[in-house]
């Protein structure tokens, strides 16, 4: 009997290891493409890129306190340096500093493309200011590169746009599917722009087939195994939801602390919920984001375990948790973001407060958050409520097979030699979350390669990647005739 059991077991060992090696060595390396030559990037963009990063159009916190001076200057630059985009697409302006350029297309069956970016930038903190290569607001072009805060995110965006624009007006192109260029001036804020952009939009029955907006970029040291250039291209938002967290007890002289105070409570209600882990699941476009870079991959094993998900989902959810980012591809992230109390040294506070901020995984709720939270500080003592404005819950995801994500990997077969497309949900939130409500098409991607420093130090652009970001917007314009 036992030897029957030996048998079977061997037997089903091996016909497991047998499809096991059989899907990794079905799986071939995604199809190789050879970019198209680039186009010359206008001399005068580089000089525009730096005009545009010397004006501080830096993001309020509250909006009703904008600095008027720097955001009306950007728009005497813009005005100026894209004489051909104000004659022929008509400007609208959004809550005064937002802006809809609308390209008219010659067919009106032809649903619009929007190509939408910020121009609006983070701070910087006057501490940092001296860590900088290069001044911040001073748009200093050295060694092929641009440097300053907006470089990156978002006026390569913007300014890579209109330099199309422009450029392929100079050329007499008009396009067939009618082209807005939709532009958020507080997108680092609240994002109202955005939001009253689409209303606008909405308001005259416009719907779109291609939203693009920044979210997504190409990688070349994300997944170390494989050595090919991954084209990173958003096609979902991970929701947002902030809750704060506050025990109140009795507090008294600290000569004479009771067992547990306030404090107490609440950083063991912070200690459980950080060490209890929110479950992890591969949502589709995590799968085919494993899927399509497998193949590439240059590790046996690595391959083995991500042509054969069905069987090695938990080492792939491992290898994944080790970074931050791969592991908040997996799960909902929960963390504390700040926690206040006590106003005094000798005094025991009565009361503790914490903020912690959630992103959730999509398929997710906010109540599911809540509910997790509960569960795990187990403790009635600490009250639990959600706050704040920008709440929203996980967006849609855009399908691999529609329309918009074809057109994406079109352009970037067509802009990075050798790249592999894959989709990726954003683990952060961009303005483009609200266009949603207006197309099926919204995909978050910028050409720009392992970009640096935005929100922080050094932000900067090389030349090579403005020419890149230049040509691929270009290339998508052009295209734009094609029914999709
Ligand atoms: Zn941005």
């Amino acid at each position: 009997m036992l030897k029957k059991l030996f048998v079977a077991i061997s037997l089903l060992v091996i016909i497991l290891m047998g499809i096991v090696f059989f899907n990794t060595l079905r799986t071939k390396p995604w199809p190789s493409h050879k970019a198209l030559e680039m186009e010359a990037l206008p001399d005068s963009a580089i000089v525009h890129m730096s005009q545009a990063i010397q004006i501080a159009t830096i993001s309020p916190e509250d909006t009703s306190h904008i600095d008027t001076v720097h955001f009306d200057q950007f728009r005497t630059f813009l005005e100026k340096a894209y004489p051909l985009v104000h004659q022929h697409l008509t400007r609208t302006l959004i809550k005064n500093y937002s802006y809809v350029f609308e390209w008219k297309g010659t067919d009106s069956s032809l649903l619009p493309f929007i190509l939408m970016g910020h121009y609006d930038v983070v701070p910087v903190e006057a501490s940092a200011v001296k860590l900088w290569t290069a001044k911040p607001f001073g748009g200093e072009v050295k060694d092929s590169i641009i440097w300053g805060r907006g470089s990156v995110d978002d006026k390569s965006n913007v300014i890579s746009i209109l330099e199309a624009t422009e450029a392929l007006l100079q050329k007499g192109f008009t396009p067939k599917r009618t082209i807005l260029l939709c532009f958020g001036h507080n997108e680092e804020s609240t994002g109202t722009g955005a939001i009253e952009i689409v209303k606008y939009l909405k308001s005259k029955n416009i719907k779109a087939d291609l939203v693009l907006d920044e979210g997504g970029e190409i990688s070349t040291d994300k997944i170390k195994d494989v050595k090919r250039p991954i084209a990173m291209i958003g096609v979902a938002e991970k929701g947002y939801v902030t809750f704060e967290l506050s025990v109140e007890k009795t507090g008294g002289h600290s000569s004479i602390p009771a067992k547990e105070t306030a404090i107490d409570i609440l950083t063991k209600a912070l200690y459980k919920l950080r060490n209890k882990p929110t479950p992890s699941s591969l949502q589709t476009p995590v799968r085919e984001f494993l899927a399509r870079s497998s193949g590439s991959s240059e590790t046996f094993v690595n391959k083995l375990a991500m042509s054969n998900l069905w069987l090695f989902q938990f080492a792939v959810k491992k290898i994944l948790s080790y970074t931050p980012e791969g592991d908040a591809m997996q799960r909902t992230t929960i963390v504390p973001t700040i926690l206040e109390s006590g106003v005094r040294e000798n005094v025991i506070p009565t009361n503790a407060r914490a903020v912690v901020n959630s992103r959730i995984i999509t398929g997710e709720t906010t109540k599911q958050v809540q509910d997790f939270i509960v569960n795990a500080i187990d403790d009635e003592r600490v009250k639990i409520k959600i706050i704040g404005d920008f709440n929203t819950e996980p967006s849609a995801a855009t399908d691999i097979n529609s329309p918009a994500f074809k057109m994406m990997e079109e352009a970037v077969y067509k802009t990075v030699d050798d790249a592999i497309p894959v989709p990726f949900i954003m683990l952060g939130a961009t303005d483009s979350r609200v266009y949603r409500e207006i197309s099926n098409g919204v995909v978050n991607f910028a050409p720009l390669v392992d970009s640096k420093g935005y929100h922080g130090i050094d932000e900067r652009l090389p030349i090579k990647d403005f020419q890149r970001f230049f040509n691929f917007i270009t290339i998508i314009i052009k295209e734009s005739d094609k029914k999709l």
